[in-house]
């Protein structure tokens, strides 16, 4: 059963829909080298579906029997207005808040889609394909540009990623997708994995941070 509801940085439910997922692929160029794929001249996107979204706090449950599922940590940002061809004046004012999520992918699958020119649903956009944090309200943001965050698996780091780092960075993103597809209350803005990208296994234990603002503890399942 679908129960997904964006929550804040007490637990508490925000007061906005679940919405569309617009993903970007390529923004970090050490992920790009990692997967020997070219550096975008545009931000690459995607859509995943609203159904793909799960409580991050809650276990991960990663496909069975489709191959490998890595992991990709990704700043996630939550729209709060409309957007529709927007300037980056508008985009600051229509944004709640910054959270983490995990943009699941089956690696073997999307690799066959993409030497058939294939769209890339099947391998990314699968239930619970993407486990979301809770929100950080943007007022307790200091920096959009500044934004520290990591993976460990098994008390392992697997994934350090830093928003400078960004090949475009949020505000030029979310302007750049709003070009494209209108942003409403609700939606979410999925900005990119850094380096670091692995198979996942059941019984892996994850620790999730947004430096200076949480830590979540999961499992994989
Ligand atoms: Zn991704």
């Amino acid at each position: 059963m679908f129960e997904y509801q964006h929550i804040d940085s007490e637990g508490k439910s925000i007061d906005l829909p679940v919405g569309k997922i617009v993903c970007v692929g390529r923004n970090y160029l050490q992920h790009i080298n990692e997967l020997n794929n070219a550096v975008p001249s545009m931000p690459l996107l995607f859509i995943k579906p609203t159904t793909a979204l799960c409580e991050l706090t809650q276990s991960v449950v990663i496909p069975k029997n489709l191959g490998p599922c890595h992991n990709e940590l990704e700043i996630a940002v939550l729209i709060k207005k409309p957007l529709s061809k927007a300037t980056t004046q508008e985009i600051t004012a229509a944004i709640w808040g910054v959270g983490l999520g995990l943009d699941l992918t089956l690696r073997d699958v999307q690799t066959a889609l993409k030497n058939q020119g294939h769209p890339w649903e099947r391998a990314k956009a699968f239930d619970s394909s993407c486990p979301m944090s809770q929100f950080v309200n943007i007022n307790e943001v200091e920096k959009l540009t500044a934004l520290d965050f990591s993976l460990h698996v098994n008390n392992e780091l697997r994934q350090l990623g830093n928003s400078q780092d960004m090949l475009f960075s949020i505000l030029e993103l979310v302007a750049n997708i709003s070009n494209t597809f209108t942003l409403l209350p609700g939606d979410i803005v999925m900005t990119g994995t850094p380096k670091g990208v692995a198979p996942l296994s059941v019984g892996d234990e994850l620790e999730i941070e947004l430096k200076g603002h949480f830590s979540i503890e999961t499992d994989v399942i």
